[in-house]
């Protein structure tokens, strides 16, 4: 087994690349496996910036190979904000409720047409002495004027998917994992894990 190390202490996370990976030589580990690895300052200007900051870092204190994933909502009204803000847009420690309610309100009395976003994710892959691998995955939808659905997270339940017609909240997991910036991203990760193996 090949020792593949999720850049993440999110049980959750783990739990869904245990299962993706199944059936691949792989013992999936995750920061909760390295307590005493030092704290990585995310402080990149970009997803890409940050998510080969934590790859990097936690492939030189683990000298595994690495995954490590950055993600959030970019909004094209708001020149691609909150991007990596996304989880800290109404401050340090803001809720997902709060995040909502600033971006609605800085939405307020933007016309339909216009309400235009995408969230992007980025995944890199460090493996020792090797470069290290960016993979992106991205899903464009549109910013509704109030919360619809309850399920998910984040920015959830203002993200409509046209094709669909509802939100990520309203679409639910299956869904939402298969048309993801994050789903996106992983089914090319996957491709590529599976590559080293070969
Ligand atoms: P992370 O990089 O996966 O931790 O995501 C950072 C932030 O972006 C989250 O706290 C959310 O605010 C937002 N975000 C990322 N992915 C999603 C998603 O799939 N749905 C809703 N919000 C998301």
């Amino acid at each position: 087994m090949i020792s593949l190390v999720i850049a993440t202490r999110n049980l959750g996370k783990v739990k869904e690349f245990k299962e993706i990976l199944t059936g691949l030589p792989f013992e999936v580990l995750s920061l909760l496996d390295f307590p005493q690895c030092p704290e990585i300052i995310e402080d990149g200007d970009t997803f890409q910036e940050n998510a080969v900051i934590k790859a990097q870092a936690l492939n030189d204190f683990t000298e595994c190979i690495v995954l490590a994933d950055d993600s959030g909502l970019e909004v094209d009204y708001l020149k691609g904000s909150p991007g990596v803000y996304s989880a800290r847009f109404a401050g340090e420690g803001a809720t997902d409720e709060e995040n909502n309610k600033k971006l609605l309100q800085l939405m307020s009395h933007v016309p339909w047409e216009q309400r235009g976003a995408q969230f992007t994710c980025v995944i890199a892959i460090s493996r020792p002495q090797k470069e290290t691998v960016v993979i992106k995955g991205s899903c464009r939808g549109i910013i509704t004027r109030e919360p619809r659905g309850n399920m998910g997270f984040g920015y959830d339940p203002l993200f409509l998917v046209q094709e669909y017609g509802k939100t990520f909240s309203e679409l639910g997991p299956e869904i939402k994992n298969n048309i993801s910036h994050r789903g996106n991203a992983m089914k090319k990760a996957i491709e590529v894990l599976k590559g080293f193996v070969e």
